[in-house]
């Protein structure tokens, strides 16, 4: 057993589903999955291949039942987004705890996502634990015209066309949101997080603490976490 061993649960792939025509959500399921903590909005790393881990944010968790990922079959051919396209139900599959910092925060007067599609099962898993009742803005970025976030609540976020971080802040400037600061939650691309965070603390007065960013990659770098 070597070292990665130690650390990794092991689980069967039990079924493979086109969610939009770029996103495939992964169920996965056996013993190790009991009880496992997990908080909506954190993530398992996947060991993709025999030399990579790639991050992949928690969709849902069935405590006995499944976890389920939602993988985005980027035109990068990066060794995740292989493995999307290749899995299939009976593939073993290993990974580790689910672990990670962008996750609610229950005292916030209101929540704000900010993201692209490889952050909307983050946001999906975290829109669904909110109470109907907490207040909710966003705005995701998709990259093909008139694609579909598969996001929940998808009525109370806007969705655009992504074409970068100004344009990602110009949606945003125009937005409505309360005089006072929310929480916000950033992840997806790491120019567009820089660009939002800088646009909520710098413009808009946010303090720094209210802005949890995470970003999930970034062109030209290989597996960001
Ligand atoms: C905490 C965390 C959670 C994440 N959750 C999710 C998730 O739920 N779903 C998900 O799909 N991804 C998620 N990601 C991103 C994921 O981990 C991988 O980085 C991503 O899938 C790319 O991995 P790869 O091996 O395919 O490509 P890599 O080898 O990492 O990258 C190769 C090249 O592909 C290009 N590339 C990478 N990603 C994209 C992209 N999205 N669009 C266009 N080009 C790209 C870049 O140019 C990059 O240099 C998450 C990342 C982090 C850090």
């Amino acid at each position: 057993m070597n070292l990665l061993d130690r650390f990794l649960l092991r689980a069967t792939v039990t079924d493979v589903e086109t969610v939009t025509p770029r996103m495939r959500r992964i169920r996965i399921a056996g013993e190790s999955l009991r009880g496992l903590d997990w908080l909506p909005g954190q993530h398992i790393r996947v060991h993709v291949d025999a030399f990579s881990l790639r991050a992949y944010s928690v969709w849902d968790y069935a405590d006995g039942e499944h976890l389920d990922l939602c993988v985005l079959d980027h035109p990068g051919h990066g060794p995740g987004a292989r493995w999307s396209r290749q899995v299939r139900a009976g593939d073993q599959v290993a990974f580790t705890r689910p672990q990670g910092r962008l996750v609610l925060r229950d005292s916030a007067p209101y929540h704000l996502f900010v993201g692209d599609e490889t952050a909307c099962a983050a946001f999906g898993a975290m829109l669904r634990a909110l109470p109907l009742n907490a207040r909710v803005h966003g705005i995701v970025g998709v990259d093909v015209p008139h694609g579909r976030a598969p996001v929940p609540r998808l009525g109370e976020l806007e969705q655009i066309h992504r074409r970068g971080p100004d344009h990602i802040v110009a949606a945003l400037r125009a937005r409505y949101l309360p005089a006072e600061p929310g929480v916000a939650y950033v992840a997806g691309e790491a120019r567009d997080c820089q660009a939002v965070r800088r646009h909520l603390t710098a413009e808009r007065g946010w303090p720094r603490t209210a802005v949890i960013v995470k970003p999930f990659w970034t062109p030209g770098k290989r597996g960001l976490d």
